[in-house]
Order: C-alpha cells, then structure tokens, then sequence
C-alpha cells in the first residue's frame, strides 16, 4: 500500500513550498489509493515555535489538502508527534551502537571549535568523518570501560553515525533518476543526544520504517541527507522506501530560493495564512487574507515543479489526482511568477458561485453597516467579479451599489458634464420617475427612446447618467445598476448630481 506522509517542523509558518511538498504527497496518495498521513517532527526544542502546529494543520484545511492520519486522526500507528515518541528512539540508537554502525562522541563544543580552527589554518575544512576521527574525543579511540565510566558520570555525549568509507552510493530518485555519493566525503552526523532527543535524521528514519512510509516525497534540500537515510535504512536492515526530491521554487527575479523578502519586496504573500511571529509579533500577510481561493493557489503550486505536457493550466483537484505524475516532475528549480498566481485566482474567481462570493463580499458590509439583502449582494457580485482578481477587491469594485458616490471623477466631469447637462438630467430624472418597471430592459428602452425623441445623441446623456449613478465611467452595464439600487436611489443620485 502507497503510505505517503508530509513531516514539516513546527519551526513557524508553513511556506508556500510546503504547501506544494503536501500537495504532491497528497495527489500520489490519492491516485494509488494510498495513506496521506501528516507527522510533526518537534524533536528539536530549541528550534520549537508555538502556534506554528495549529496553523499547519489550519493551513493544510484551507488549501483543501486533508491528511488521512495524523495529529487529531489518530490512525494506526501513532502517536504523529515525535515528542510524544522520545521513549522509543532510545532502543534504535542503541541497536546501532551495538552493531558499530553509531559510536558515542564526548568532544565538548570549545574542542570542536579549537580543531576546527586549527584545520583551517592549515586551509582544509574540518569534517566530522574517518578523516577526524582519531584525533577526536570519542568511543572508537576509548576502552568499553572508560566509555561506561564517563557516561556513568553524567558527562554530555553524542550519538554519531559512523559513515562508512570509500563506497559509491548510486541511489535511485523518482525525479532525478540515479544520483551518486561518495560516502568518504560525508560526515558523522549526529543521531542521539544525552537528553534522551533523536536529532532529525534518527527519529525521520525511525518513523518513516515504523509508519510504513512506502514513498518519500520532500524538498530538494533534503537531497544531501539521502545517502545517510538510506544507511541508516542499511544498518537497521529495513527496506528503505522510494524517495523523490522536489525541485526549488525560485525567486520571480534572480538566483536562488523564494524568501519572505521576495514576498514583501513584490507585493505578495509567501504563507497560506496570516502568521505573526510568537517572538517579535511582526505580521506576514497569507493567501487567505489576500484575497485568494484555495482552489487557485492548489492548481498554481501543482504547476510548480510539473505540467501535464500539454498547454492546459486549469485543473480542479480531481483532475489532479488524475493527471498528476510524479515521474514527471522537473529536476530544474521552478520560477514562481506573481502574476500567473494572480492570473489562476482571477480564473477561479469567475467560476466561483455567486453566492459564496456573495458571502464573502457581505463581511465587508457588515462592518460597514450596510444590510443589503443577499440576493441583492449575490446578483451585485455577479456584475463585479468579471473585473476581480482577488475575493478582497470585490468590496472597491462594488462599493456605489451600496452608498452614493460623494464626488465625481474630475476629468470626466470637466469633459462630460457640459453647460446645459444640468438641464437634461432633471429632465431624465422626471421620465425615469414616470417609468413604473424600472428593470434594466425597461428603462434602457425608456432612456434611449427619450434621447431619440430629443434628438440629443448617446454620448451626452450616458456619460453624465454614469457620472451620477457611478461617480466614474466605469462599471457594469448602467441599467443593470440602476435596477438593483433602485428608483428613488437612481433619481436621489441624478439629482443630488445636478444641484
Ligand atoms: N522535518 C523535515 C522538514 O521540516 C522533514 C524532511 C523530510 O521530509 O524528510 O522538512
């Protein structure tokens, strides 16, 4: 059975290329008819930050992205917090101590220091490995004895891997095929601490094996770890699962890894949510707040790092599912582009009903005090959202449908509003005010004969119609307006435009 999992670090806010490492775990689980399970790797205390839990777990609901086991779906093999773990990481260190794959290191981190700074007077760089290990102050060098005798004493240690030497690790990725290490070059990592805490690396590969993790599916910054994870898998003698790196979303501009700074410097955020940092209470805006629709941030991170190869763009989840090919995901990193994640949300948004835009507008107006009623909102939203990028604009673009405009766009006025408009529209306003049927047909029909009749031509009475009904010359066809604000708004709006 395919058993995926997304392992984030509650160490602050999940950012957008977390989302799409979820994401990509998510549509391989769904389209083997697999386990999508949601861990917390928490076993670094001092790297903790509260909040950041919940709001992964919030995050992944919002986008649409819901776990199968995990924190609050308790399945068969949790607990999913590796804090609630610790008792069961110490019994595989142990195992690898006793099989010689791990050693005990006391070196103090002043000692470490001293060495480093010695080797690199000499112009090499200093790595904890074969190359070290003698000069170094740990177990392979001491008697069992001594070992016992200086953990007896409450001295700090550290549980190390012992890399082997001299071997070419040819490991296979689902997106980057074969890939190749030299074991000689990599260093001991750290496994164990005396406090009775797995570093990541233990407590990852512990749990992948115990949770049945069939496929891992993480960033490309966990490509360096692979060769330790699939020893580690090695010196426990477990299948190691199939592994797959994602590609780096990248700056819209430059080199290098997307940043907050990217976010901010460009206008957009990076986070699903608003996230406020527990330390210096700094806000960072999400999705959410601006304006997006899960459903639109879901099918541009899909297209972060894969395409079907075709031209098409425009996926729901199930299409996703469906389509999705992990094999075919770029080994390149992926430019994210603001504007196309704009350009997917303004999709989305006209395909969204009415109504829940509706519902999504009626926020606003609450606060505003406005109590229009919600058919009214919805057929509103209806004539505004073709012109709408984001759910927080629908309020700018809709705004004269609820309140009389209290000035007029200057330029058009000078240019449109001519010596004897004045004139013409106390005119209009009495035929309107005669019009029984104020629907839009109707009064479209009513207006325009009028103008016929008068011989005055469109230009000079549309434009100030919309000067007063609008404030500007914008806006949805003019009759559609009048009818949902009505009559007597319409005739208040002429008339307090000729005075
Ligand atoms: N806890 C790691 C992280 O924060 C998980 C890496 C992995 O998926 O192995 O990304």
């Amino acid at each position: 059975q395919v058993r995926v999992r997304f392992a984030p670090s509650p160490t602050g806010p999940l950012h957008i290329g977390g989302v799409r490492t979820a994401l990509f775990n998510y549509l391989f689980a769904k389209q083997n008819n697999g386990v999508f399970y949601l861990r917390i790797e928490d076993t670094d205390q001092n790297r903790y930050v509260p909040g950041a839990e919940e709001y992964i777990k919030e995050a992944l609901e919002w986008c649409g992205i819901p776990y199968d086991e995990g924190i609050g779906k308790e399945g068969e093999y949790g607990p999913y917090r590796q804090s609630e773990r610790k008792d069961m990481y110490k019994q595989y260190a142990q195992q690898l101590l006793d099989s010689n794959w791990a050693y005990y290191a006391f070196d103090t981190p002043e000692s470490l220091d001293t060495l480093r700074k010695e080797e690199e007077a000499k112009g090499n760089t200093f790595i904890y490995n074969h190359s070290n290990r003698e000069k170094l102050d740990n177990s392979l060098n001491l008697s069992a004895e001594e070992v016992q005798k200086r953990i007896d004493s409450g001295e700090d240690y550290v549980v190390r891997f012992k890399m082997p030497v001299g071997e070419t690790l040819v490991l296979h990725d689902m997106v980057r095929g074969e890939v190749k290490f030299e074991t000689s070059l990599l260093d001991d990592k750290i496994l164990f601490k005396k406090d009775g805490m797995p570093t990541y690396h233990l407590a990852n590969i512990v749990d992948d094996h115990l949770m049945k993790t069939s496929h891992v599916i993480r960033g490309e910054e966990w490509l360096p770890s692979l060769p330790l994870h699939v020893l580690l898998y090695r010196a426990f003698g477990w299948d190691a699962p199939e592994f797959a790196h994602l590609p780096l979303i990248l700056k819209p501009v430059g080199n290098g890894k997307l940043s907050k700074r990217d976010g901010d410097k460009l206008g957009f955020p990076v986070f699903p949510l608003e996230w406020k940092d527990p330390k210096t209470g700094e806000i960072s805006s999400g999705y959410r707040e601006n304006g997006f629709l899960p459903e639109a941030v879901v099918n541009f991170l899909a297209l972060l790092g894969w395409n079907p190869g075709n031209d098409e763009e425009l996926f729901t989840m199930d299409e996703l599912i469906k389509l999705f090919d992990i094999n075919k995901v770029h080994k390149g990193g992926a430019k994210f582009d603001p504007e196309k994640n704009k350009w997917f949300n303004h999709q989305y948004l006209q395909r969204q009903d009415n109504e829940v835009l509706a519902k999504e507008l009626s926020h606003t107006l609450l606060e505003k005090g406005i109590n229009t009623p919600i058919e009214d909102v919805t057929k509103i939203v209806g004539l505004v959202k073709e012109r709408a990028h984001f759910t927080t604009e629908l309020w700018s673009l809709s705004d004269y449908f609820f309140v009389a405009p209290e000035s007029y766009d200057e330029k058009a006025a000078k240019k449109q509003w001519k010596e004897n408009t004045g004139e013409i529209m106390a005119e209009l306003a009495t035929v309107l005010q005669n019009t029984l049927d104020f629907s839009s047909e109707n009064t479209e029909k009513v207006t325009k004969d009028w103008i016929a009749e008068k011989e005055l031509g469109m230009g000079k009475v549309m434009a100030p119609l919309r000067l007063s009904v609008v404030g500007e010359l914008k806006g949805p066809h003019l009759f559609d307006i009048m009818e949902l604000i009505g009559k007597e708004e319409t005739i208040s709006r002429i008339n307090k435009a000729v005075e």
